[in-house]
């Protein structure tokens, strides 16, 4: 990694996990709606467990205020009211999370939530789950 990474900022996409929300809709919604050049995250797990690649890990994302140039996101699909990840999610978040520990070891995984108080994304605990990442 050229870039320095501090922060691995794990995220929900905050939308009904009975409505699927694929990565091309995310994407699709952060180029037209909040004319991104390119959907804001690194990674994006949809609930079937699937890993899709976002942005390229050394281009900036548009994920965390404040956070982008020294972090890396990954979203999963689903999360609004609550943590709704499906088993296949949680194991593709484990491995995303450790795969991205091994190229930057010295980061951090967080939350959003934990970057600003004011989100409750990702809608659990992911700086206490994957401390030992
Ligand atoms: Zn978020």
């Amino acid at each position: 990694m050229k870039r320095k990474i501090k922060y691995i900022v794990v995220h929900c996409a905050d939308t009904d996990p009975r409505k699927p929300y694929p990565f091309e809709a995310c994407r699709k919604d952060h180029i037209e709606h909040n004319k991104w050049d390119d959907i804001g995250y690194h990674y994006y797990i949809t609930t079937d467990g699937t890993l899709h690649l976002g942005r390229d890990l050394e281009t900036p994302g548009a994920h965390v205020a404040g956070f982008n140039k020294c972090s890396i996101g990954v979203c999963y699909e689903g999360g609004k009211m609550g943590d709704t990840r499906t088993k296949a999610q949680k194991q593709t978040l484990v491995n995303v999370l450790r795969y991205l520990k091994s190229l930057c070891p010295e980061a951090e995984i967080v939350g959003h939530h934990d970057l600003n108080p004011n989100k409750s994304c990702p809608n659990f605990d992911a700086r206490t789950e994957y401390k030992n990442l």
